[in-house]
């Protein structure tokens, strides 16, 4: 909502009413699930991926909520849950959703992802393919995942970067079975069909929720948002059309509305 920098950039004061209450209605659900987006709306937006860090009041709501009885913590993301695990603090108590719904990880003993022999060839010939183009784009970066290859292009210049993504989508447009995820300076490439709100699906039904709080910034979100139900909470964070229920500005924001849940879970 807020494109006001001050505003985005230092922690909010107060809550929206209307957010408050449905946060307070939904904390006292029997089994809670919440689902949140990593980069945007837990950790702040940062020029190179792996400086990103939850904002350490959100960290310490999750870790507080994820102790609660009945009560669910996942991190929903386009990264893979390799990195996720390393960012997430208790990792052991958190289910991780990674690679955009490819890779869901529900505890140590779930079974890894497994490719076809198609599908890691078909993974190879995309990595090939974009090394080359990322070559000729300078800023832009490739990461690599278990089920798909990232091109990242925050960090070069917005010409550079446009060009660079109009190129991958037009080269992979041509290739079947590959699964292509546009987002904010960044171009996911999978060789598995995903979606964060397929995987939403799966984990709530793991968990046997009987409500689910979800948060995320990017457009790869709004599939997550589609799959919520009456009694859940959505919320977007930032600008652009959504499908979530509510909205806050800043990742600040959301370390407010993380306090007021966990508190009204601990309450309840
Ligand atoms: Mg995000």
């Amino acid at each position: 909502m807020s494109t006001d920098r001050s505003r985005a950039d230092s922690p909010a004061g107060n809550l929206d009413a209307a957010l408050a209450e449905a946060l307070d209605r939904v904390a006292a659900t029997e089994k809670l699930l919440v689902a949140m987006d990593f980069d945007g709306t837990l950790a702040p937006i940062v020029p190179k991926a792996s400086d990103a860090r939850p904002l350490p009041g959100s960290a310490a709501a999750l870790d507080v909520l994820c102790r609660l009885p009945w009560t669910t913590v996942a991190l929903v993301s386009g990264r893979d849950v390799d990195t996720l695990r390393g960012l997430a603090k208790p990792s052991q108590l958190i289910a991780l959703i990674g690679s955009h719904g490819a890779e869901i990880w529900l505890g140590p003993h779930a079974d890894p992802l497994t490719l076809t022999p198609e599908q890691e060839d078909l993974l190879a010939s995309v990595r090939t393919s974009l090394a080359e183009l990322s070559g000729r784009y300078p800023g832009t970066t490739l990461e690599h995942k278990p089920a798909a290859v990232v091109l990242h292009t925050r960090e070069a210049d917005d010409d550079v970067a446009a060009a660079a993504e109009a190129e991958a989508a037009e080269l992979l447009e041509g290739m079947d079975g590959v699964f292509v995820t546009p987002g904010k300076r960044v171009i996911e490439c999978a060789v598995v069909k995903s979606s964060k709100g397929e995987a939403l699906q799966l984990l709530r039904q793991e968990v046997g929720a009987t409500a689910v709080v979800y948060a995320g910034d990017d457009t790869t979100d709004e599939t997550a948002f589609n799959r919520l139900l009456p009694d859940d909470v959505g919320i977007k964070v930032g600008d652009g059309f959504t499908a979530a229920g509510f909205r806050v500005g800043s990742p600040a924001e959301v370390q407010l509305l993380l306090e007021r849940l966990q508190q009204a879970r601990w309450n309840r």
